[in-house]
This record gives C-alpha cells, sequence and structure tokens, in this order.
C-alpha cells in the first residue's frame, strides 16, 4: 500500500501530536515566564531611573540656586552700585575666586557699554534687551537653553532704586561638566548598567556617564526606536516638581546598558533550546512509540489481513500486542477461523453435491432395477468405504421387506431376511421415514432394541427410500468400527436416498410397462426395441444376433382340456423354465399367445441352438401338475440369425417364425435352424407338402 505523504503514517501524527503538546505549552509558559521577567525588570529599572534623574536634576538646581545667590549678593554691594570701573574691577576678580562656577562676569552701563570684567568675556547677545531680560530670568531660566551660552543677568540699582547697569555673569561650563560627571560617576559606581546622560535643549551632552554609546561629536544621536534601547528613560529639570521656574530646559535620559537585558534574552534562548530539544525529544520518542507499539504491530495486522484477503486462510493472525489493535487482530482472527471452517463447510458440501451428482447421473442412465440396485449400493459404499451394505425393497402384497442387493453379507442371511414394515431397524426406519444413525452398535440401546438376535459390532447407517410418498425400501450401511459415520454422511445419505428412491421408481415403473404380467417376461415391443438395439451393435462391431421363437405344441387342447386358467399356468411355466434356461443378457420375451421369442446377443444359431435345445428338453422332462393331472407340455423352436440368415429386423424375425414353422410341420418338441428349411419353400405361400401331415396345426401365431 502507498502512503504519498510522511504525515499519514501514524507514528508521525503521534509525533506531531507529542511536539504539539510538549512545545506549545513550554513555548508559551517561557515567553510568559520572559514577559513578566522583563516588564519587572523594566519597572525596575524605570523607578530607579526616575530617581538617579531626578537626584540629578535636584543637583543641577542647586548648583544654579547657589551660583544665582553669589551673584545676588555682589550686586548689592556699593561698589557695584557705584558703576565706578577702578572700584568694580577688584570686586569682579575677588568674585570668580569665590565662586568657580562662574568663569566670567561682566558689568555693563545704563548706556550698556562694558565697565569692566573679568575671567571670560562672552559677546553681549540681544543688547537691546539686556535689562528686559536681567529683570525677568532671576535664575538664568528658560534662556539657559544651550549650556555653552549659558548667562546669568543681574540689575544693577542706584540707590535711590534707579537702574544704572546690569551683571552678566558666565557660567563655568567646564565646571558644571566635570561636577556632574562626578555624580554620574558616583552613580554608576553602583548601578553599572545604566548610561546616563544630562543634555541641554539642543541635545548637547553637558555630562554624560563613562563610554556612553549614541554620542557624536557633542550630541545625543539616539531618540529612535532603537531595538537597543528598550528602557529608555527622559526627564526634563523642567519636570522637577516645584523647582521649573528655577531650573533650565535640559534633559536627563538614562538607557538600560544591554547587560540588563542580557540574562533575560539568555533566559528566552534558553527557554526555545529547551523547547527545541524537548521538542526533538518528543520526535524520537513519537516515532520510537509509535513505530514500535502502533505502526509494527498495525503493519503485521495489515500484511495478516492481506493474506487472508488473498484466499490463503491458513496462516493465524498473529497476536500483534495487549491494546485495541490486538484487539483488533483477535477479531481478525475469529473471523479468520470462521471463515476458514465456512469454507471448509463449503468445500464439503461441494464435494457432497458432486458425489450427489455423479450418483444421480450414473443411476439416471440405469434401468433395469437389478442392475440399478446393485450400482446404487456399490456407490453408497464407496462413498464411505463400507464394509456391508443392502437395499432391501418393500413387497406390496406382503408388507415386507426384502433384501434385492447385497454387498458383504451371507448369501444365508440374505435369503432368511425378510422384515415386516414397523420391525427391526429397517421397517422401523422405512415406517417412520426418519433415517437413523448408529453410532457403535453394541452401546445402542435403541438399535438393541431394534434388532433381534446377533448384533454386529459396528456403526450403522439405514435411510429410507421414499418416493413422492411411495414406500420403496431401505438403504443399509455398516462398517466394522465403531464412529466411523457421523451425522454428516447421514445428511449425505439422506439426499442420496432421495435420488435413488426417485430412480428406483422410474426403473420400477419402466420394468413394469415392458414386462407381462402374467409370464414376467419382456412385452412385444421391448423385445423389437431391444432387437434393433442388438442389431445395430451386431452390424457396428461386425458380430452375430440370434432370434428364437418358441411356440407351445397343442396348446388349445390345454385349453380346451382343463379351461383357459389352467391355460395360463402352463404358460407361467414354460416362461420359468426358458427364463432359467437363457443368459441374463438374453431378451426373454413374450410375443403374444403361446408364443415366446428370445433375442440372443453375439451368437449365431449354432450356439444358441444349445440353449435352445435345452430349454426344449427341460419343457418336456419337467411335469406339470393341472388339477391334480400331471401334464407333459413340449414346444417347437426356430432360430435364425444376423447376419447369415437375414439382416433386417423383419427378415430376421420372419425366417426364426419359418424355422419354427418347419420344427412344427416336422414333427414338434423339436429345435430347427434356418439353416434347416427347405430353399424352395423359402418365401412362398402355403406349401402344400408342409400343411397336410399333421392335423392340428394352429392358424398364423402373429395373428392371434
Ligand atoms: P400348435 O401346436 O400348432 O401350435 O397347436 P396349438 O393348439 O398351440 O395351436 P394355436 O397356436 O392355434 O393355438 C393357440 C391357442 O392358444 C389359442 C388360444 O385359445 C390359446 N391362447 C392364446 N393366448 C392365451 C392365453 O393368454 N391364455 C390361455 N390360457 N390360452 C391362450
Ligand atoms: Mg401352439
Ligand atoms: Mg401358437
Amino acid at each position: 500500500m502507498k502512503y504519498p505523504y510522511p504525515f499519514n503514517r501514524i507514528w508521525a501524527k503521534i509525533s506531531l501530536l507529542l511536539i504539539l503538546i510538549t512545545f506549545l505549552p513550554l513555548s508559551i509558559l517561557g515567553y510568559m515566564a520572559v514577559t513578566i521577567q522583563q516588564n519587572m525588570v523594566t519597572s525596575q529599572v524605570r523607578g530607579m531611573n526616575y530617581g538617579f534623574s531626578r537626584l540629578i536634576a535636584f543637583q543641577i538646581y542647586s548648583i544654579m540656586r547657589n551660583a544665582r545667590a553669589g551673584l545676588d549678593t555682589m550686586a548689592f554691594s556699593r561698589d557695584i552700585a557705584s558703576v565706578d570701573r577702578n572700584r568694580i574691577q577688584p570686586i569682579l576678580r575677588n568674585f570668580l575666586q569665590n565662586n568657580p562656577i562662574f568663569d566670567g562676569v561682566s558689568v555693563y552701563g545704563f548706556d550698556k557699554n562694558l565697565i569692566a570684567h573679568a575671567g571670560r568675556q562672552l559677546p553681549l547677545e540681544n543688547p537691546g534687551s539686556l535689562f528686559t531680560s536681567a529683570a525677568f530670568d532671576r535664575y538664568g531660566g528658560a534662556t539657559i537653553g544651550r549650556a555653552g551660552e549659558a548667562q546669568f543677568k543681574r540689575l544693577i540699582y542706584s540707590d535711590d532704586g534707579l537702574i544704572h547697569g546690569a551683571l552678566v555673569a558666565a557660567l563655568n561650563q567646564d565646571l558644571l561638566a566635570r561636577t556632574l560627571n562626578e555624580i554620574l560617576s558616583l552613580l554608576t559606581q553602583a548601578y553599572a548598567n545604566l548610561n546616563i546622560y544630562v543634555l541641554d535643549s539642543d541635545y548637547r551632552v553637558i555630562a554624560s556617564t563613562k563610554q556612553a554609546p549614541f554620542i557624536e561629536g557633542n550630541h545625543f544621536a539616539t531618540w529612535s526606536d532603537d531595538p537597543q534601547v528598550v528602557n529608555r528613560f527622559q526627564l526634563s529639570l523642567k519636570d522637577l516638581p516645584g523647582h521649573s521656574y528655577e531650573t533650565p530646559p535640559w534633559w536627563i535620559v538614562n538607557i538600560a546598558k544591554p547587560g540588563a537585558l542580557v540574562s533575560l534574552l539568555q533566559l528566552q534562548d534558553r527557554v526555545m533550546q529547551i523547547a527545541t530539544f524537548t521538542g526533538l525529544i518528543a520526535l524520537l520518542f513519537g516515532s520510537l512509540f509509535g513505530r514500535t507499539f502502533i505502526t509494527m504491530p498495525l503493519q503485521r495486522l495489515v500484511g495478516a489481513a492481506f493474506t487472508i484477503s488473498q484466499g490463503d486462510l491458513g496462516r493465524p493472525v498473529p497476536l500483534v500486542s495487549h491494546d485495541e489493535v490486538g484487539e483488533l487482530a483477535e477479531a481478525f482472527e475469529v473471523m479468520r477461523v470462521n471463515l476458514k471452517r465456512m469454507q471448509a463447510d463449503l468445500r464439503e458440501k461441494f464435494d457432497e453435491v458432486q458425489t450427489l451428482y455423479g450418483v444421480a447421473k450414473d443411476i439416471s442412465l440405469t434401468l433395469n432395477f437389478g442392475d440399478l440396485l446393485e450400482l446404487i449400493l456399490d456407490r453408497a459404499m464407496k462413498i464411505v468405504m463400507a464394509d456391508r451394505g443392502s437395499i432391501m425393497i418393500l413387497e406390496e402384497s406382503s408388507q415386507e421387506l426384502t433384501i434385492h442387493a447385497a454387498k458383504g453379507i451371507d448369501k444365508e442371511v440374505i435369503e432368511k431376511s425378510r422384515v415386516k414394515l414397523g420391525d427391526r431397524v429397517s421397517g422401523f426406519v422405512l415406517q417412520t421415514g426418519r433415517p437413523m444413525l448408529i453410532v457403535d452398535t453394541l452401546k445402542s440401546p435403541n438399535f438393541s432394541k431394534l434388532k433381534d438376535g446377533n448384533i454386529a459390532g459396528g456403526t450403522m447407517l439405514s435411510v429410507p427410500l421414499i418416493a413422492k410418498d411411495k414406500r420403496l425400501g431401505v438403504l443399509n450401511i455398516s462398517k466394522s468400527t465403531p464412529y466411523t459415520l457421523d451425522e454428516r454422511d447421514l445428511e449425505l445419505f439422506t439426499g442420496l436416498a432421495h435420488q435413488a428412491a426417485i430412480a428406483i421408481e422410474n426403473a420400477r415403473l419402466y420394468t413394469l410397462a415392458i414386462t407381462d404380467e402374467l409370464t414376467q417376461l419382456y412385452i412385444r415391443r421391448f423385445f423389437y426395441q431391444r432387437l434393433n438395439e442388438e442389431l445395430r451393435r451386431a452390424r457396428r462391431y461386425k458380430g452375430a444376433c440370434t432370434v428364437m421363437i418358441l411356440d407351445i405344441d397343442h396348446f388349445k387342447k390345454f385349453n380346451d382340456t382343463y379351461g383357459h386358467p389352467q391355460g395360463d399356468l402352463v404358460l407361467v411355466h414354460v416362461a420359468r423354465i426358458l427364463k432359467s434356461c437363457m443368459r441374463k443378457v438374453d431378451i426373454v420375451s413374450r410375443l403374444g399367445g403361446e408364443e415366446f421369442a428370445v433375442v440372443c446377443p453375439e451368437l449365431p444359431t449354432e450356439a444358441a441352438a444349445v440353449p435352445a435345445e435345452r430349454i426344449r428338453h427341460s419343457i418336456e422332462t419337467a411335469r406339470l401338475d393341472l388339477g391334480g393331472v400331471k401334464v407333459n407340455v413340449t414346444v417347437s423352436i426356430g432360430l435364425a440369425d444376423f447376419p447369415r440368415h437375414a439382416r433386417t429386423q423383419e427378415d430376421l424375425i420372419e425366417r426364426s417364425d419359418q424355422a419354427l414353422y418347419h420344427a412344427k410341420h416336422t414333427g414338434r418338441n423339436r429345435v430347427c435352424t434356418y439353416d434347416e428349411v427347405p430353399r424352395e419353400t423359402d418365401d412362398g405361400d402355403e406349401d402344400p407338402e408342409n400343411s397336410s401331415p399333421e392335423d392340428n396345426r394352429a392358424p398364423d401365431p402373429k395373428t392371434p
């Protein structure tokens, strides 16, 4: 059988199933574990980041506020308010020394001209709005967007409260960066898995942890959704609760180092590895399990089923396993055994039918009653190789069974056995119409009850011969060993007896139809029919065939003297002797009246003359008692044969008849062949020479 796809294999299906039930939940669990872990790490990192960011933001705020406080203090001094260059100059220098967070400081007059300065001097941007911005940007504030250009401004008032000028201080960017870097390095000493950036409003890096990535030039380069920057956290200084006005709009950005997620990713990888490994194990186990416990038993079962389907029922279906497949195999085995039994039964039935058919064919060809019985008995005995057998026929007049055919039974027994209907086994079987099987004759109480006298040991079968409700007789078969015949034989014999009975009845009717009732010899029609057949055979095989015609001498006298019924007795007497002197193959018949004829196949007249003479002599010498009177009967016999005397049937009878006349004419009680008939009187009418000497010549026998 062909499986076009591998997944049509059961082991493959099981493997797939196992993979599904192992790999799938494991993957889901792994995914869930990783996700939960990731969320947890993320929230932790975020919480930490927020804390760090607030800390840094507060540091910057503190630095700014301290710086502002220093500047304010200086702005209130009288020397500054005097706007005198010589007085201001040393104060400014002193201020820078005391406030290193600034690296440059300048004083502008009311006309916005530079009066004095110390340290780095910054170009004054927007000189027009100097006083305005100095008035508003008290803490540097929004205007300190770029760290590199951060300037603190302060108005200078006169004693009477008029604006004299402005104070501008530049933030020491290096110091700021250094300070922040120090803080960052301190933080990352404790939490190594973070990269922290402090950025101005243009994302220029003011400070960052060491070796932080994503910095190009001095710009922070990545705001993108880089998958590596999964845990980015950013906070504006403006978001610092309570101090937003006093801080510049700078950013603090935290990016978790990949290391923080490495273990997570490793976990994910491990889960995938384990899931794959489990899947492979499932595949291996599934294929091994499927093949060993399912596919292999099934394949063996399929093999066995295939063997059965090819008609080979001889091989047992193996017990393939101890599960449902095994049960299936057992069911197959039961089916096989049943099929085999059925097949054997069918074969036996077929043999039976064939046997019956053979017997029926043979017996249908036989019409002779005696031959038929012999044949039936012979066939019946051969079927079961019986030791003894007999066919008993019911005599209608006496209602007694007598043996008509027998084998293996003593002649004495045959002659003696007369069984009344209803008596003994045969009588009982015929009366009830039911066959009887006696498996052990010595042990069967029924049998010993039915059978009187000596019981022969063995097994016996007795079946009635009944045709069209007519009881004909019984067929008995027996074997010397007990239990050698069984119900099956009984069944077979019942069928056979049915066929046989029909054949026997047909033969009986046929015999009746061709037999003369008075003499029990064949009738004239049958004589002609058989003569025709024998002549045909003689012609074909270049053989001979004699016809003998016999007429009782002066028969009229018997009738006249003793009466017609006594005359009939003479006829019966002559017929019996005639029959007893002839062979079995000779066809002895009564042509009509007191005239008889015999066909002697394969005999020329010389040979047939011998039994003819014996007949003549036997009749002559036998004395018949007719009503107390002993009488002498004589016969005249004429013989002619094929092919010497005649070639056709009519001629042959004619010539035999002529021989008979010749015998009558030459003194009666004689046997004459056609050779003795004088030739000149061959085919003539009545010969005066022949008609005269004897007185009581009967009229033409052919027209009685
Ligand atoms: P022959 O020697 O010449 O033959 O003399 P016959 O008396 O036998 O002469 P024939 O053949 O003429 O006589 C035949 C007689 O047989 C006539 C008839 O009464 C008698 N017959 C014919 N059929 C029967 C029969 O069935 N029963 C009896 N009892 N007589 C029969
Ligand atoms: Mg006569
Ligand atoms: Mg006659």
